[in-house]
């Protein structure tokens, strides 16, 4: 096409820009007048403001216009930003306590890290189109079960602490021991003393709200008394203590508990693994290979089991299956979406994991091999060994002789001092207590921090102290050194070079479908632009070099932004308080949850445990209120697709007394403006109950109605929707909760320093690290202030539009399922195939897959109703693109009509048989009742830029029938 010529829609001169373009006209896609014409004619209105004025109902609409500061240039907020990071003050970080520094090499920060094609993938849900980085995830499982020795490994968890946390409910579902079964309260939870001061303050706050036993536990006095449920231990522990466990996880086991044991990756290339001592569960965190400290997160943490306990595991896993041709292809196995299925029964709340951070981490892994990172183990551990033997030299007490990475000296009412005076010498360590010092080397330590650090506590140069330490002090213990081989797999040594490295990060990315090449029209997910210059600053030193539990004194400018953040959002939401703290929406959802728990038990209401959720709910929701100790009570939804007000009254009346909550998403699940919201609200707090509302629709509301304004006490929202960091595959993500001053008493606390009995005790903490996923907070800072209060409002009006746009050119093709006042949706629409699927047996699924063929990722598929497709635009998508996705709906329906037609059989069409891969068009034999051109090039998908599905249909029963979670062998790929 040469390059004047504009498709038909383009029926007009293009309209000048302000220059230059304010940020508001980069993200929002439909900014030419002409644009914004065509879409509300066909929509049937004036303005975007009328749209909007007519969808939203008066009875929740804002007040006033957001007070937001004006909107800021890129460069200005560039240099904001430089501002704020020039307040922080990174040193060298040796503080350790579950977050050590690392390097990142180059070669996968600038390839995934700042890599629109990985960071902006959605997570793999449709996995013909996201081959690429199921086989990253694969590839980190396979590292985490090699390393752990343990069968099974997920593809990430939130964080190591929330990790322990799974793995301690994973252990009281599964341990089926008649004896503990019996036990009261089936027997305790003992805790390793030595396991990290937040993993403990994680699972102790929420026992509290399960009710159930944990013990804390000096384990070197052995076991403790009395049936115990589970036991976890920590690997090396928090004071770098090295000792074998294998007797012990006998003993225990043999008493009829479980065991986990918290790991560290890089200490598993040297030590025995948690398998090989007898543990049946491993977790930890693969922050240290290769992902920034980041302030305390995101990071991938993992979880490992034996088998037999993979059906009991949270989060994700990726599986081997085939394809329709029987080649290997790879898939989400299992419990894929399991609490849309599941909902109360889920096995966790996890949905957003840590998809983007794990990818780093296996490709650390990749780059690296076995070798790589056993010399990086090994120079690690060296510098620990010549630290610990120049302070045993120097007469300073060295408490355990057999570490990894951490010393820890006793150093009798001298550790603040010490600490402040190597603060001084630009080097952070960890005050444990006022006699205790820790020390924590990893891949950056260099001789000369030694050096430095030695010198802190009065020892001679790190030289002399080197040379003793080549002979044996500080060695492992030696039933901990390992023999047993990892990381195998040719995928583990086919990357040396960093040619090989770019092209293998090439090759997956380009399997894959991601924002970079298409709309991701998924419903509920808000898969909106996530710029460049927003993403600017996360890797910055400044920012993603500070250790989560750095003093205050180095951290002003992250405080200082993350607070403005957190104003921000309370100021868009219409709430007295925000936490950044919950490092996903589920974890807001738990976090809002504890609140509301916590604010009936302050005020003697403890039998307010009954939480009311529509049918219609998120999977996520009935998940996370069991999480918080809640019953869950379903409410029925009505024929149009609102709260069905006789049920919620019924039900209301048969929990008289127990009402804790209702959690309703608003615009509901429906993609409907429910107009008597405010009712439903009313009633609840009638009852005496909170309203919980589910923020991942704000997308819709930013600049409109404010849901602490029209009735909720406590929402979360989702950052990695309306926000714009972006979903990574499957994370990370960032769920602030967001509540009114009743329950700001009960916002989460800080791991690091909670305890049972504290002054904080209400306030229970839902992550590992006091802001969470910080490292990523800086994109949605920037998004706010580039777009001001205006500009925001502007892109919610614009989000509004292009759904209703989509809804009114599909309808006549696919009915569009439910609308709200005046015939308009909110920011998405439902297109119902089920008529269609029961004329025709083309299914939602056909056409998700049928999509591909187009170049299109699939809306969402099947929720919040099966047998239907969920499309949200956003306000990112231009028209063109737009237009290119109604066409595509359309020449899909059209196809439909050949089926009904006989034109082809059902199992023979384009549809059952999509998507088409190179191999299958240019096939010798062709035997299709339809055309090569027709399978390949369907409607008017441009010939240039083709995107081939790199595999067929999967099979997903196949691959849950027969489980392979790790890399399959070679030979599995070689075509016949
Ligand atoms: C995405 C979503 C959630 C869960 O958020 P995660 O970050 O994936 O945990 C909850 N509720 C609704 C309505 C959502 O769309």
């Amino acid at each position: 096409m040469p390059c004047t010529a504009r498709p038909e829609y383009w029926s007009s001169p293009v309209t000048d820009h302000a220059v230059p373009a304010a940020f508001v006209d980069r993200h929002i896609g439909a900014r030419r007048d002409e644009d914004i014409k065509h879409m509300l004619n066909a929509v049937g209105y004036d303005s975007a403001d009328a749209l909007a004025d007519t969808a939203v109902p008066d009875s929740i609409k804002q007040a006033s216009p957001l007070g937001l500061a004006p909107a800021l240039s890129e460069s200005e907020v560039l240099a904001a930003l430089r501002g704020l990071a020039a307040k922080n003050r990174p040193h060298v970080q040796m503080i350790g306590q579950g977050y050590y520094d690392t390097i990142t090499p180059a070669v996968i920060r600038r390839n995934i890290v700042e890599n629109p094609a990985w960071y902006t993938a959605y997570t793999p849900y449709q996995p013909e189109i996201s081959q690429g980085r199921l086989e990253a995830l694969l590839n980190f499982q396979t590292a985490v079960e090699d390393l752990t020795g343990l069968a099974i490994a997920n593809a990430s968890l939130l964080d190591e602490a929330t990790a322990v946390m799974e793995a301690v409910l994973l252990m009281r579902r599964a341990n089926k021991n008649k004896d503990v079964a019996a036990a009261p309260g089936h027997g305790k939870t003992v805790l390793d003393a030595d396991l990290f001061p937040q993993s403990i303050a994680i699972v102790a706050g929420r026992a509290r709200a399960l009710g159930f036993e944990v013990e804390v536990a000096d384990l070197s006095k052995g076991l403790p008394e009395g049936p115990i449920n589970g036991l976890v231990i920590q690997q090396p522990g928090a004071s770098g203590l090295v000792a074998d466990a294998t007797g012990l996880i006998a003993e225990a086991k043999e008493r009829g508990a479980m065991v986990t044991v918290a790991a560290d990756l890089l200490a598993l290339t040297l030590i025995k693994s948690p398998g090989e001592q007898g543990a049946d569960i491993a977790v930890g965190s693969a922050q240290r290979f290769g992902v920034p400290l980041f302030y305390g997160g995101p990071h991938a943490a993992f979880m490992a089991v034996h088998k037999g306990l993979e059906r009991q595991l949270p989060g994700r896993l990726v599986g081997v299956s085939k394809d329709d041709a029987g080649r290997p292809a790879y898939r989400l196995a299992l419990q894929t979406r399991e609490q849309h299925i599941r909902r109360e029964k889920a096995t966790s709340n996890i949905c957003t994991a840590q998809a983007l951070l794990a990818i780093v981490a296996s490709m650390y892994a990749v780059y690296h091999g076995p070798e790589g990172l056993k010399a990086i183990a090994e120079r690690t551990h060296a510098h620990a060994r010549t630290l610990a033997a120049a302070l045993e030299s120097a007469g300073v007490e060295v408490v355990h002789r057999s570490f990894f990475d951490t010393v820890t000296a006793r150093v009798p009412g001298r550790a603040a001092s010490l600490v402040a005076a190597a603060e001084g010498k630009g080097v952070n360590l960890r005050l444990v207590d006022a006699d205790t010092v820790g020390v924590s080397c990893d891949e950056t330590t260099t001789a000369d921090t030694v050096a430095v650090v030695a010198g802190v506590f009065g020892a001679g140069p790190a030289g002399d102290a080197a040379d003793t330490a080549g002979g044996a002090p500080f060695a492992l213990e030696g039933a901990m050194h390992r023999a047993s081989l990892y990381l195998q797999h040719p995928v583990f040594h086919s990357y040396r070079s960093e040619t090989q490295m770019m092209r293998y990060l090439r090759r997956l990315s380009d399997r894959d479908l991601a924002l970079d090449r298409t709309m991701i029209p998924l419903g509920s997910c808000t898969m909106k632009l996530n710029a460049a210059v927003e993403m600017e600053a996360i890797t910055w030193p400044e920012f993603a070099g500070i250790h989560p539990f750095a003093p205050d004194s180095q951290t002003e400018g992250w405080r200082e932004l993350i607070a403005d953040l957190e104003q921000d959002l309370a100021s868009i939401t219409g709430y007295d308080q925000v936490s950044i703290q919950p490092n996903a929406g589920s974890q807001g959802e738990l976090a809002g949850l504890l609140a509301i728990r916590g604010y009936h038990h302050s005020r003697g209401e403890a039998q307010r445990d009954v939480c009311l959720i529509p049918a219609s709910a998120h999977g996520t929701n009935a998940a996370s209120a069991v999480l918080a100790g809640m019953k869950v009570v379903v409410v029925a939804t009505a024929s149009d697709g609102t709260i069905d007000h006789g049920d919620l009254a019924a039900k209301i009346e048969a929990n008289a007394g127990r009402v804790a909550a209702i959690m309703i998403t608003y615009p509901s699940t429906h993609g409907v403006y429910d107009a008597d919201v405010r009712e439903v609200c009313d009633a609840v707090h009638a009852a005496g109950g909170q309203v919980y509302i589910d923020g991942a629709n704000m997308n819709a509301l930013v600049g409109l109605a404010q849901p602490g304004q029209f009735g909720g006490d406590v929402s979360h929202l989702n950052l990695h929707k309306t926000f714009c960091i972006p979903h990574g595959g499957g994370g990370p993500g960032v769920g602030p909760v967001a509540a009114r001053a009743h329950l700001a008493p009960f916002m989460p606390g800080d791991a690091s320093v909670w305890h049972v009995g504290g002054a904080d005790e209400h306030s229970l903490p839902v992550s590992a690290s006091r802001y969470g996923s910080a490292g990523v907070l800086p994109i949605s800072w920037a998004y706010v202030k580039l777009m001001g209060g205006s500009g925001l409002t502007e892109a919610t009006k614009s989000a509004l539009l292009a759904a209703n746009y989509v809804a009114k050119r599909l309808d006549a093709y696919f009915p569009v399922l439910y609308t709200g006042e005046g015939g308009l949706v909110a920011h998405e629409c439902i297109l119902d195939l089920r008529e269609l699927t029961a004329k025709t047996g083309v299914t939602a699924e056909d056409v998700a897959k049928r999509l591909i063929d187009f170049g299109f990722h699939a809306p969402t598929l099947a929720f919040p109703v099966a047998g239907t497709l969920m499309v949200e635009p956003t306000e990112s998508e231009d028209l063109g693109e737009i237009e290119r996705f109604i066409e595509a709906m359309i020449a899909i329906r059209a196809e439909i009509d050949q089926v009904a037609h006989g034109d082809f059989p059902l199992a023979d069409s384009p549809l059952r048989r999509a998507p088409h891969t190179a191999a299958a068009v240019v096939a010798t034999d062709w035997d299709r009742p339809y055309t090569r051109e027709q399978a390949a090039f369907p409607g008017r998908t441009p010939s240039q830029d083709k995107y081939f599905a790199p595999v067929g249909r999967i099979d997903g029963a196949a691959g849950d029938r027969n489980l392979v979670c790790a890399c399959p062998p070679l030979e599995a790929f070689e075509e016949n």
